[in-house]
Formats: structure tokens, sequence, C-alpha cells
């Protein structure tokens, strides 16, 4: 079965709460953080509730997830301060890690700051050594992410993991987190020739290394070095190409999450959208969403298409619009999906819909009327 979840929270009752989340969006995989991403605080282990969260995993069918590395660990950082830090408490999330029973931890590898990426790969390297050295009791591996390569970041190209994972000592414990969003802002073309990307990343790192597939869709062109995620079909990418990375035989067996935001004005109220999400590329909306559903994003083809609007090139329009026409910005910052979902509104096209609701079903219009037709 496609193992395909989102991020979800491993706050109050940890991976009960967790496991529940995940289940709501109709999850087989997820992933968490072990604490607050941006500090050290974390819950002692016996607070986690570790078997009533794989209790409820087992009850929806969830096997293996995914924990990531808090933001604040930099390897590759010059000050000895920051550099400890970061080896002490990577060492701590795989125990924990361990402890909770997953088999990889996703890490950015690691900025450079004010040295050069030279500097940065052999600080990183030099990390990771100290802290898989220090870790043996444990069978957790270190999944590297690509990065966008945005600032001083390391690990934008293949060339730059595979420099890393080559000055490893037990880098059998190393594997890699691919994520889409970061691929594409970072130059690669999972549009167009996503088979030869696979194929770049084989030979130079080897596919057999990737461990987990984040899948985003981006607010950014190609090899713009941003890393500002999109929900799926909302961005430069597509639901198309995304969906093709979620069925592509060289990534089957890996876990695919989601870390996509919410688009939309009732954060506060409204889930985030990774339920239609994930039942579009899983290829279960009808079976997930019901007839009625459907019936409202057909609704939605005949509103769009009468109006002249097509998602692909009006998601993309936008985007540039909002990019390189800086006066047409400020007087319209609003994003594609907050424009498309004002114009259901406006033109009261799916009358007594939540917000959430009517995102649900433009996220199923992005994907095209093949999801009406296999339904
Ligand atoms: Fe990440
Ligand atoms: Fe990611
Ligand atoms: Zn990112």
């Amino acid at each position: 079965m496609l193992k395909i979840g989102s991020h979800v929270s491993f706050s109050s009752k940890g991976l009960l709460t967790a496991a529940q989340e995940a289940a709501t969006y109709g999850s087989s995989s997820f992933m968490i953080y072990t604490g607050a991403p941006q500090n050290t605080r974390r819950k002692p282990m016996d607070e986690l509730y570790i078997n009533e969260g794989k209790e409820a995993m087992q009850a929806s069918g969830i096997e293996e997830i995914v924990v990531h590395a808090p933001y604040i660990i930099n390897l590759g950082s010059y000050k000895d301060a920051t550099y400890k830090l970061a080896v002490d408490f990577l060492q701590e999330e795989m125990r924990r890690t361990h402890h909770i029973g997953v088999r990889n931890i996703v890490l950015h590898p690691g900025a450079y700051t004010d040295k050069d990426v030279d500097y940065g790969i052999n600080r990183i390297a030099e990390g990771l050594n100290e802290v898989l050295n220090g870790t043996k009791e444990t069978d957790v591996n270190i999944a590297l992410e690509t990065m966008a390569g945005k600032g001083t970041e390391v690990g934008r190209s293949f060339e730059e993991l595979a420099r890393i994972i080559e000055k490893v000592d037990q880098n059998d414990r190393l594997t890699v987190c691919m994520d889409t969003c970061h691929m594409h802002d970072s130059g690669y073309d999972l549009i167009h020739d996503l088979d030869g990307v696979l194929k770049q990343f084989d030979d130079l790192v080897g596919l057999n290394r990737v461990a987990v597939v984040h899948v985003n869709d981006t607010k950014n062109p190609r090899g713009a070095g941003k890393d500002r995620h999109a929900p799926i079909g909302a961005g430069w990418l597509g639901h198309e190409a995304l969906h093709a990375i979620v069925h592509h035989e060289l990534l089957a067996g890996r876990p695919f999450i989601l870390e996509t935001p919410w688009i939309g004005k009732e954060a506060k109220t409204q889930r985030p959208m990774y339920e239609a999400e994930i039942a579009l590329l899983r290829g279960n909306v009808q079976e997930r969403f019901g007839d009625e559903f459907l019936g409202h994003v057909e609704r939605l083809h005949h509103f769009f298409e009468k109006e002249g609007i097509d998602p692909r090139s009006y998601v993309i329009n936008s985007w540039d619009t909002l990019k390189n026409d800086a006066k047409a910005k400020k007087a319209d910052p609003r994003e594609p999906m907050e424009r498309l979902y004002d114009l259901v509104v406006e033109n009261d096209v799916l009358p007594d819909l939540s917000e959430e609701a009517i995102n649900q079903r433009l996220t199923a219009w992005f994907a095209g009327k093949s999801v009406l037709v296999n339904a």
C-alpha cells in the first residue's frame, strides 16, 4: 500500500495525538517533530504515549513513520557552541527517535553562514561522524534532506549530498529525504525530466539511499532558491508532476509526506488541506469524499470554463504576476488559491460550504477532470 501522510502534531499526548490526527486525513504514514522545531525543550520519554500511539497506528494501518530534527541544529556552523549543541542535541533526538521506534530522522544538513560551501561540507561530515559514533546503540538513520539553496544552505545539489556522504565513516546510516519543493527551487526539472533527475540522483548518491519523500508544491519558479511551500496543485509544480513522483516505480515503498500550508482566512478553525491532498494523490477521492463532493468539483469545472479560467495557467500566471509586477502585487497580494476561493464565494458557486470544504474542492479541481472520470 502507498505510504502517504503529512506532518502532524506531537503535542499533548505525543504519539497518540499524532496518530489520531493522521487518521483524520486518511493517512498511511506521518511525520512528527519530537517538540518545537525552534527549541530544545522536550518532554520526558515516558510521557510520549508510545504504546497508545502504536495501537492507534495499527488500527488505521500506519506502519512506517518519520521524525524530523529541529531547525536549530546546524552541523555546518563554525561557532563551537552552535556546533556542539547541534551534535549533542541531534544525538538526543536520535535516542528519542529510536525509543519511539522510528527508523529515519530527517535532517537539514546545515548552513555554512560566514564560511564557504567546502567548509560547510567538511564541518557537517565531521559532525555526522561524531553523532553516529555516539549513537551506535540505536538503529536510527539520518536522512539528509535535499535543500532549496536558500541563503548558505548546504545540500542544494546531489553533488553536495554525495560529498558529505563520502566523508562519513558509517555512511550506511545515512539516507536521504527528497523534498520536491526544494529540488524544484534549487533547479531540478521535476516537471519535464523526472526520469533524468532520478537518474542523476542515482548516479551521484544512489536511489537506494532515498528513505523519505517530502511532497510539496512551491510558490516559486524553478531555480529560485527560495523554499516556500504551496498546497498541491496551487504552485509551480502542479498536481500532475507531484502525482507522477508519488507513483514513480523507482520511489515505490517510501513514505511520502506532505508539508503543505493551509491557505485561507480561517486558519484557526479550519484543518490543513491534507485530507483532500492525500486522497487526490492516492486516487481514492470518491471513496473518501463521496459522489456529492465530485458533483461539486464538476460544478467548479463548469464555472471556471465559463469564466475562461484554466487551473494550470491561472496558478502560474498569478504567481508570475506576484513575483514580477510589484505594483500589481501591492494592489492585490492574494495568492492563487485565495483568488480562486474568493471567485467561488462571490459567484455563489458552492453555497453553504465552509472555507475548508471549498478549498478541498478547489484542490480536486486542480487535479483535472480525470478525478471525475475515474470515479
Ligand atoms: Fe525539512
Ligand atoms: Fe521538507
Ligand atoms: Zn521547505
